[in-house]
């Protein structure tokens, strides 16, 4: 604990920790040292890790990096978190994220940018920039973060580290902040897949305050990790030929194919007609929910209040116009259209249409294959306020990371080298529902 609050004070420049609970990470560790002295200690005992500021801790302070929740503390531990804390890890602090786990480059913050500790001009990812760089950084062992569409992956892959987004349902969204509910997910940033699997085996099952969380069995994860000599693996042909995508990236998952096909897998190129279909819908499908789950926030129940409000419709008006910063206003505002009476058909329904398209073709092609490999993101880091300004082209780079998060299956980034210029290049992997144990011990493999 003392090695980590060390280190994160000495990189407080690179904005990962909104909080830091150092006197609490302490006593938490003189306990879990009396509980390894009595034998007694949980299977996390001794893991530091970092919250991402969208998951309830009672009494601590929570606000997805908003305006519109300063001052709000959780009245509750969500399920996750609760796991965590009873296998004994040690929580270290609240890390800073996209405001609303909108984003992918951590810019949307109201407390600003994370940046990349390999390059500080750089931007850490995001949605969960703070959890990833935590890692990176050595500020702590592991984070938890969230993904809706990317939000661990695509950092994860930014920074050099493993980030991984279990099975939709697979792990309690009881006390994890609502950004699209049909998407959300629970998931975690470390360097090391073993540390991916315990954590998972923590965090999973069933859970009486989340409705839609599975029932499946949740195997021993961490016991699980020995690849099995031969896979069949795909690629999507077309996503290696993405106009976008950095020649050095294509070059590097096209190596990661050679070596597996070395080590005696069988490697395909496979066909997947919908990847011009897969950003338009996946942001149709989230800013709907958004605006639908943001609604709560209204100056009433939480946080911040305007002061100046004259009635109950000013009071409204005036919190979420200065509670809300420009990225989550224009996704509420999307959402709202797309679910309007008059184009709902044409949009919203239209979406969930192609989403079962999305999903159905995905299955299929993972029942053919055990795996799908593709790269995790079109690039490398790009520099802080280069692509910011720019929302199209920001919501296009999820082009990789979506495919997953449409068709609720579990997916992970891993490491797979460095561009010219030693910015992390991450190789991700997909598998079918409920497959985890397969593909973090086929991670292994490519990492
Ligand atoms: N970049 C995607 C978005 O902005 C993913 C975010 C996420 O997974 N929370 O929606």
């Amino acid at each position: 604990v003392e090695y980590y609050l060390d280190n994160i004070q000495r990189e407080s420049h690179l904005n990962a920790f909104l909080e830091v609970w150092a006197d609490e990470a302490r006593s938490q560790a003189d306990a879990v040292d009396a509980k390894l002295a009595a034998g007694t200690a949980g299977k996390l005992a001794g893991m530091v890790v970092g919250l991402k500021d969208v998951l309830a801790y009672k009494d601590h302070a929570l606000q997805s990096s908003s305006h519109i929740l300063d001052g709000f503390k959780s009245l509750f531990t969500g399920t996750a978190v609760q796991r965590l804390l009873e296998e004994d890890a040690i929580f270290i602090g609240r890390q800073n994220c996209d405001e609303f786990a909108m984003g992918a480059s951590n810019e949307t913050s109201y407390f600003g940018p994370v940046r990349n500790a390999l390059d500080p001009d750089r931007v850490s990812g995001g949605s969960s920039g703070g959890s990833a760089v935590a890692v990176q950084a050595d500020l702590c062992l592991a984070s938890i973060g969230s993904d809706t569409g990317g939000s661990v992956r695509q950092p994860a892959a930014f920074c050099g580290i493993v980030g991984f987004k279990p099975t939709y349902s697979r792990i309690s969204r009881y006390g994890l902040i609502a950004y699209a509910s049909s998407f959300d997910q629970i998931g975690t940033l470390t360097r090391s897949v073993e540390d991916a699997a315990l954590l998972l085996e923590v965090m999973a099952g069933p859970d009486e305050f989340d409705s839609t969380v599975s029932k499946e069995p949740v195997p021993a994860y961490s016991e699980l990790l020995t690849p099995a000599p031969h896979y069949r693996i795909g690629y999507i042909r077309d996503c290696l030929e993405r106009p976008g995508l950095n020649p050095e990236i294509k070059a590097a998952t096209e190596e990661a194919l050679e070596v597996l096909r070395g080590q005696g897998h069988v490697v395909e190129a496979v066909d997947f007609p919908y990847l011009d279909y897969i950003v338009p819908s996946y942001y149709i499908l989230t800013t709907a929910e958004a605006s639908s789950n943001l609604s709560r926030f209204d100056g009433v129940k939480y946080g911040y209040r305007a002061p100046d409000a004259t009635d109950l419709e000013s009071l409204y008006k005036k919190t979420r116009s200065q509670g809300f910063g420009p990225e989550v206003q224009r996704r509420i505002l999307l959402g709202t259209f797309v679910l309007s009476a008059d184009y709902y058909d044409a949009y919203y329904t239209k979406a969930q249409r192609v989403r079962r398209l999305i999903k159905e073709k995905t299955d299929e092609l993972l029942r053919q294959y055990d795996f799908l490999v593709l790269p995790t993101t079109p690039t490398t880091a790009f520099h802080i306020g280069d692509v910011e300004q720019d929302t199209l082209a920001m919501y296009l780079a999820d082009i990789f990371t979506v495919q997953a998060s449409l068709a609720g299956i579990p997916a992970i980034s891993v490491p797979s080298g460095t561009d010219s210029e030693g910015m992390p290049i991450g190789l991700q992997i997909l598998s079918g529902a409920f497959r985890e144990e397969h593909l973090l011990a086929f991670s292994k493999l490519v990492t």
